[in-house]
């Protein structure tokens, strides 16, 4: 793979471990699950953005850019991150949250908080729909900004998790792993894993787990637009199509950022189990997607399942209230 001539900024801990989940496992009629911990990428809490912004960040340094822009929900890990990285490179961030301004700074929104980054409450607009004015506003201001698109899902991002397959065949010693399980929302990681399995010839079966319920009217046409990109940034022949994209579509539940049934389950489940946390909105859903798919016999007693566990848990705080409920 040509990936040489993309610069990257060291921002986390890499390779994530990966452990054995043998309590779940027995919880859920003996299958054989692991996790890959990118929730301890290292940068401030972790989670799989810490990989995307070390090649989009490097590529800001790069245009000797000062200031950072980047979107996202109120509890998005990916502002939290890049407000992180921001901090550690010296670089201002601004960071477009959507809805307004709560009374209280609860998870990843105190950690933003923390990290010095400038709030701009956007209402609806939780996807950066408001970026480039912002953007017109900074350089007004006399500021060299960079946008860092949304959930950091650009063909960077996207290279970013074809490393992570490469990392992934290092750590895979006994026997290779079937399937891989995960939270697939603004659709880098699912194009960089699809990329990266091609790339090194893998023949697990990538299962992604759609988070958000509306919106992504062509989320499908998106992570394929973006595998295909990053494919022909590396040059690379190999094109992709839908055919080839696994996605689950059914547990959207009430939709982005909605604690259901099957989240409060997948999360307490994986605590009392394995003393592991998950967050409320994408790793429990994409858990509990898991934890359904196995109850309904979609997997053989001899597959060996990857959960690629993507972060989010400093959101947990500002779910205390759907949580604690929880067990009853
Ligand atoms: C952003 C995020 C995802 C989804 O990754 P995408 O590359 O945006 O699809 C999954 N889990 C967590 C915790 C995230 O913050």
């Amino acid at each position: 793979m040509n990936n040489a001539r993309f610069p990257k900024v060291s921002l986390g801990f890499f390779p994530t471990p990966i452990v054995k989940l043998a309590r779940l496992g027995k919880a859920l009629g003996s299958a054989d699950i692991y996790m890959k911990r990118d929730d301890m990428s290292g940068l401030a809490l972790g989670g799989n953005k810490t990989r995307k912004l070390e090649y989009i960040l490097a590529d800001a340094l790069a245009q000797n850019c000062d200031t950072v822009i980047t979107a996202g929900a109120v509890q998005s890990n990916h502002c939290r991150q890049t407000a992180a990285a921001a901090a550690c490179l010296n670089l201002d961030c601004h960071l477009l949250l959507g809805g307004k301004q709560p009374k209280l700074l609860q998870g990843n929104l105190l950690l933003d908080h923390l990290f010095a980054a400038h709030i701009h409450w956007a209402g609806e607009h939780r996807k950066g729909e408001d970026i480039n004015d912002l953007y017109e506003e900074l350089i007004a201001a006399g500021k060299k900004p960079y946008i860092v698109p949304y959930g950091g899902s650009n063909q960077l991002g996207v290279l970013s998790f074809v490393d992570a397959i490469e990392e992934l065949m290092v750590q895979t010693i006994d026997g290779a792993f079937t399937h891989i399980v995960f939270a697939s929302s603004s659709g880098g990681t699912h194009a960089g894993l699809m990329l990266g399995k091609k790339v090194f010839a893998q023949k697990f079966t990538l299962l992604g787990i759609k988070i958000d319920k509306q919106g992504e009217d062509n989320f499908a046409e998106k992570i394929i637009h973006l595998a295909n990109g990053a494919a022909e940034m590396i040059d690379m022949e190999a094109r992709f199509t839908q055919d080839e994209l696994n996605l689950q579509e059914q547990y959207t539940g009430a939709g982005y950022g909605m604690v259901g049934e099957l989240e409060k389950e997948a999360i307490a489940l994986t605590a009392k189990t394995e003393g592991i946390l998950l967050d409320p909105v994408y790793t429990g859903r994409a858990m509990g997607g898991l934890i359904d798919m196995l109850r309904s016999g979609a997997f053989k007693r001899s597959d060996k399942i990857l959960f690629w566990h993507t972060g989010g848990a400093p959101a947990l705080f500002d779910y205390a209230q759907q949580l604690s409920a929880m067990g009853e």
